[in-house]
């Protein structure tokens, strides 16, 4: 399994690079007929790759809330325990939204570049001049309709909203949706296979659009796009080494030294894998043996936090919705920033604990607020590396909210039992 994830890896670095050849050489010979055909099959094999992301995000999005919160109910008992990890959550991952969009607000990577790749897809963002609170009553009341229709549409945040209720009504049904429950889990196992096929396709994909990037566009693009990268660098290099060990210490008095030392194999099986899920055995592990966590707290923190609770990819996926916007030359007002606020909370709650699984939510973050899905398509070259980093912050986050749920809920121990 992890040999496959690196030899992908290594097609996806291939693609990437093979694509940036071809399309410069397309840029020297522009006009010719053999340009135009490999450009327009560029566009076809693009088009197809993008298409599958669109097509798996929707049931991606809505399986993961809902038998995620579903998966609570086995929980249910240990009342002290969820509220004080849902609570940390989420108040973690909103300081590392707010940290992530000030950087992206102060440093505006990519600003005054207006990519012409996307021009027909904004022409519909243009067109909807509405003023602040118009489009708060308008975005307040497109959240509630037939959610058929917002999947039929891939209407993301009203679909969230169903899953969430959904995935509540489900805990509340209690004995009675056992089998239901059985059931959305199994049916999120066989989405997750799907994205797997379709990361496959990767390589190729990546080669098709970048060529056509790079044979089109401005070639400033790519300088922004380092900027992009050193920004969310360092806002999730903040998150992990000075607001996570801050709260830590405050929270429990165990110092930052005693606390990487205890979960370091955790957090480099993070980096290497790119999966917060494939890195659960080890984080538990490391918990209870450096750290002392009761295997109970570990065990219910960290598969929760798996896939929930993700500040990296929180980070990304708000700095991601400013960095198009820039580039598309849009400029978000602070309603529409609120949303980017929410949604990438969200999408990183929706994501799964898997490599890449944030760049498929992100279009959820995007269509939010009405920038082109296409824009993955910049991103996807410069995903892996910074996947490696928030994927092991990611971790990072669910190992200090395993120690502060222990130092606050956690109880004497008694045969591996919790004592609420
Ligand atoms: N790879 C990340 C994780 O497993 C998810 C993401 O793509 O952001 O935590």
């Amino acid at each position: 399994m992890k040999k496959k994830r690196f030899s992908l890896n290594a097609w996806i670095l291939g693609g990437a690079a093979a694509g940036l050849f071809l399309g410069m050489f397309l840029r020297l010979s522009p006009g010719t007929p053999g340009t135009s055909l490999v450009l327009g099959a560029c566009a076809v094999a693009g088009g197809v790759f993008i298409g599958l992301l669109k097509m798996i995000l929707m049931p991606l999005v809505v399986l993961s809330i809902s038998s995620g919160i579903a998966n609570l109910a086995d929980h249910a008992r240990m009342t002290r325990v969820w509220i004080l990890t849902l609570l940390f959550f989420a108040t973690t991952t909103m300081f590392s939204v707010a940290v992530s969009m000030s950087a992206m607000n102060a440093f505006r990577p990519g600003a005054g570049m207006d990519v012409g790749i996307f021009k027909s897809e904004m022409a519909s963002f243009h067109a909807e001049g509405l003023s602040v609170g118009q489009f708060f009553v308008k975005f307040l009341s497109g959240l509630f309709i037939n959610p058929f229709q917002a999947l039929a549409e891939t209407q993301v945040l009203p679909a969230v909203v169903f899953a969430i209720l959904f995935g509540a009504a489900l805990v509340a049904a209690g004995e009675k949706s056992r089998q239901l429950r059985v059931l959305l889990s199994e049916a999120m196992a066989v989405v997750m296979t799907m994205v797997e096929w379709i990361m496959w396709l990767a390589p190729v994909g990546i080669l098709a659009l970048l060529a056509q990037l790079v044979a089109t566009q401005d070639l400033r693009l790519f300088g922004s796009l380092g900027t992009f990268a050193a920004v969310v660098i360092g806002a999730t290099l903040f998150h992990g080494l000075v607001t996570l060990p801050g709260v830590l210490w405050v929270l429990t008095r165990i110092g930052p030294f005693r606390f990487f030392q205890g979960v370091r194999e955790a957090l480099i099986t993070a980096f290497a894998t790119s999966s917060s899920s494939a890195t659960m055995p080890v984080t538990m592990r490391c918990l209870n043996e450096n750290l002392k966590v009761d295997k109970n707290i570990g065990g219910f923190v960290v598969p929760l936090g798996a896939t929930v609770n993700m500040d990296g990819t929180a980070i990304y996926e708000s700095a991601a919705a400013l960095f198009v916007a820039n580039l598309v030359g849009i400029e978000l007002n602070f309603t529409q920033q609120l949303i980017v606020f929410f949604t990438a909370m969200l999408a990183a709650v929706g994501a799964p604990g898997i490599p890449s699984a944030g760049m498929v939510t992100m279009v959820m973050v995007l269509q939010a607020v009405g920038l082109p899905a296409e824009a993955v398509a910049i991103l996807i070259p410069i995903d892996r590396p910074l996947d490696a980093i928030r994927t092991a912050v990611n971790v990072e986050g669910d190992c200090v909210g395993s120690c502060i749920v222990q130092r606050w809920a956690g109880g004497p121990r008694q045969n591996g039992k919790i004592e609420p």
